[in-house]
């Protein structure tokens, strides 16, 4: 049976990431968004179940017990993870799935499911990141010191990843992100590899 590619999107919040991901999945077929579950609470125009599954500390404890997560991570003082078993549908179904989700849960992801591709999205400059942020108007000056701190954090993991794209132009970073997944889909692995010449005997 076909199967899908895992695509992992990091980088500093901030950088367009969620712009980028939402772009690809209205241009591209088959390919899935995994929805996180975060004790956040949300801002003020997120939507439960689209955004995040907001949950309250309980509930994400309980599906830790249960193994319910790909991974999982406490970001900013909150809980963040990825419900394990819609991505594994997804994936088994033959679509493409990404996880946008930080670098401590992508080196789990990483660690886990050695297969998967690992994306890094760069703000072009430290001052424009700062702006960046500055304009979503949802931080307070400690949230905003704290968040420009993880952001040099995240990106000192950067040798980790597979691939990089820099932000600097909206419509180029999104065309560099699709190039990726057409890249890796027709990448040749060893599964493929038996399946295509299983299939050309039999024709
Ligand atoms: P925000 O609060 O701005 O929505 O997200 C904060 C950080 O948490 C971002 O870097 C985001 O990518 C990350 N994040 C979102 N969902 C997940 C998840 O399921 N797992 C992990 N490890 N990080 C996540």
């Amino acid at each position: 049976m076909a199967k899908g590619k895992l695509f992992v999107i990091s980088g500093p919040s901030g950088t367009g990431k969620g712009t980028i991901c939402k772009s690809i999945l209205e241009n591209e077929a088959d390919v899935k968004l995994s929805v996180s579950m975060t004790t956040r609470i949300p801002r003020e125009d997120e939507v439960d179940k689209v955004h995040y599954y907001f949950v309250e500390q309980g509930i994400f404890e309980q599906l830790i017990d249960e193994s319910g997560f790909m991974e999982y991570a406490s970001v900013y003082g909150n809980y963040y993870g990825t419900p394990k078993k819609q991505v594994l549908q997804w994936l088994s179904q033959g679509n493409d799935v990404i996880l946008e989700i930080d670098v401590q849960g992508a080196l789990q992801v990483k660690k886990n499911y050695p297969q998967c591709v690992l994306i890094f999205i760069l703000p072009p400059s430290f001052e424009e990141l700062k702006s960046r942020i500055e304009g979503r108007g949802s931080e307070t000056k400690e949230t905003m010191t704290r968040r420009l701190g993880e952001a040099l954090h995240e990106i000192s993991f950067i040798g980790r990843y597979d691939y990089r794209i820099v932000n600097d132009d909206l419509h180029k970073a999104i065309a560099e992100v699709r190039g990726i997944i057409t890249t890796e889909r027709c990448k040749i692995d060893e599964g493929e590899a038996l399946r295509i010449i299983g299939k050309y005997k039999e024709e």
